[in-house]
């Protein structure tokens, strides 16, 4: 008899009493496979699976199987709005969070401040060998004067220590730094460079960077952990990784074995080397979490510096179209390598004729792989008009930024003129010539955060509303359209529309619940939208704190 009460007490405390749980209450927005938007008030899901048993709502006649209420769990949603997990389709994971480690010197008002977080940062990571930072403008300071390397020894004399410059054109070193770098004042500037107390400016800078160690094992792991929190604490539950280099695809794969990998990553390999050690697509591992499935390549540079290759000469600078990375035979046949792998092909493209080119190589892989292997083309800023029916045709993906447009525009109308304009950006005619739309944000260049991204899609303004009307409002989308874009457009782009992007039964329950119905919150609200819980695979993997939130108002 004690037994079998023992027996019984160890199995109700050892099994989950509730395989399936029942979010209620909920205000459930998703696109669905119409294209239109789809609303539900419950959604539930297999526990043990991780995967989506059904959404209800709002009528009952939505309902395609009946609730087994004794072996469902259920979670009052209290009326807060629920998505499908909002997927980046480009972004750069390991960036982001070193980035993240590093010593933020952003909106330093004075040399005093840069030397007081200097001071902070050193003393809280005495473990660090090289204290790196950026994020400085001494134009924000009163004495407008740049740091020298003197003001930093002040701070730190033993450790080396770089810290860049807002834009990223200069960076400044202390004495050990230079020390390690084999740099002394009589060392003289590279062609395109500048030394000056310390201070070394553009082409200089790589005297510097070359001597910065690789990261350890230990630090990258904690990069990418820093990483997932930050994307994760944004909705962000499945990401394109960029550019992908093969330690940072070690350190993937370590988290996937050590069982902390939450953030799904469709990985991007960068150029044909990684292919020496991955020679073909991997499967999906650690329960779809993580595939090598595509690699990146660059067809130009970018149009802040001029180096997105025009067909036309910049506006402001006449003399130039920018920088062509490949000839057409080198593209073309370095892309054939990777699609003869089985690889897709994701192609940076922001200039109109970078995109000619992507355009006329993915033209010519269709001829031999046909048409069904979703190439890419990153950015696809700038594109000529006469070329955009092309994208269609092939069935390229456009994998867009829709930040990218709020923070260029101004430099955009400087470099190129209006006239050129009128294709750039352009996700509504994108939309109509058949391309297939996914959307993301290159984070770390901008932030990882989707809801500034669906604001500019449907709005063309930035989160002060400007321009009046917007930007070229012809190519603002519709808000379903926008959400499609980040949710099954971006799973689309990266061979996942089977698993995720949506919440319908069989595919992951991967969902954010956030603190505002965004299907009517004005532009500026969009913006403000923040995430309270984040769920991948029918586990919370994230929620807001009181901390969180109060760190985030005082940025
Ligand atoms: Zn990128």
């Amino acid at each position: 008899m004690r037994k079998t009460v023992l027996a019984l007490a160890a199995l109700l405390l050892a099994s989950p009493a509730w395989p399936n749980t029942l979010i209620l209450n909920v205000n459930g927005i998703e696109v669905g496979d119409n294209g239109k938007i789809h609303r539900f008030n419950m959604l539930e899901f297999d526990e043990t699976t991780g995967r989506v048993i059904q959404t209800i709502g709002p009528s009952a006649d939505g309902r395609s199987q009946p609730i087994d209420i004794l072996s469902t769990y259920t979670i009052d949603g209290h009326g807060k709005t629920l998505l499908p997990g909002l997927i980046d389709a480009h972004g750069h994971v390991m960036e982001l969070g070193t980035d993240a480690l590093h010593l933020d010197l952003v909106g330093t008002r004075s040399l005093a401040e840069l030397q007081q977080r200097l001071r902070d940062y050193a003393a809280a990571h005495p473990d660090a060998r090289w204290i790196q930072g950026a994020g400085w403008n001494q134009e924000l300071w009163p004495t407008k004067q740049f740091p020298t390397a003197a003001d930093l020894d002040a701070i730190v004399p033993d450790r080396p220590v770089v810290l860049e410059r807002v834009d990223g054109h200069a960076l400044v070193a202390n004495s050990a730094a230079m020390r390690a770098a084999g740099v002394t004042a009589r060392t003289p500037a590279p062609t395109g460079g500048e030394i000056i107390d310390g201070l070394f400016v553009d082409n200089a800078k790589a005297l510097i960077n070359r001597a910065i160690p690789p990261p350890t094992q230990a630090e990258m792991d904690q990069a990418f952990a820093k990483a997932q929190e930050i994307l994760l604490g944004f909705g962000v539950t499945g990401v394109g990784s960029m550019s992908t280099s093969l330690d940072d695809w070690k350190t993937f794969r370590r988290a996937g074995d050590a069982g902390s990998l939450k953030v799904r990553l469709m990985v991007y390999l960068l150029g044909l080397d990684p292919l020496k050690a991955i020679p073909h697509p991997t499967p999906w591992l650690y329960g779809d979490r993580l595939r090598a499935q595509g690699v990146k390549f660059f067809a130009d540079g970018a149009l802040g510096s001029r180096g997105a290759w025009l067909k036309q000469p910049y506006s402001d600078a006449p003399n130039t179209t920018g920088n062509q990375l490949h000839s057409d035979a080198d593209l073309r046949s370095q892309e054939d390598a990777a699609a003869a792998a089985g690889f897709q092909i994701a192609t940076h493209a922001i200039g109109d004729a970078a995109n000619a080119q992507v355009i006329s190589t993915y033209e010519w892989l269709d001829s031999k792989y046909g048409l069904n292997r979703r190439w890419r083309i990153e950015h696809a800023q700038v594109v000529d008009c006469a070329d955009l029916p092309r994208i269609g045709r092939a069935q390229i993906i456009a994998s867009m930024q829709p930040t990218h447009q709020t923070s260029d525009r101004l430099m955009a109308e400087k470099r190129l003129g209006l006239s050129r304009l009128k294709c750039a950006y352009a996700w509504q005619s994108m939309l109509r010539t058949g391309a297939k739309l996914a959307f993301g944000t290159d984070f770390p260049v901008e932030s990882p955060n989707p809801f500034p991204g669906l604001a500019a899609a449907i709005s063309r303004q930035d989160i002060n509303d400007e321009p009046p009307g917007g930007w070229f409002p012809e190519e603002r989308l519709s808000f379903e359209q926008a959400l499609h874009a980040y949710t099954r457009g971006a799973a689309y782009a990266g061979f996942a529309e089977e698993k995720i992007g949506a919440l319908e039964p069989g595919k992951w329950a991967d969902f954010v619940i956030v603190d505002r119905d965004i299907s009517k919150v004005s532009v500026p609200d969009l913006y403000r939208t923040q995430v309270l819980e984040t769920w991948v695979a029918g586990k919370k993997v994230w929620s807001r704190t009181p901390a969180a939130s109060a760190t985030e108002r005082g940025k």
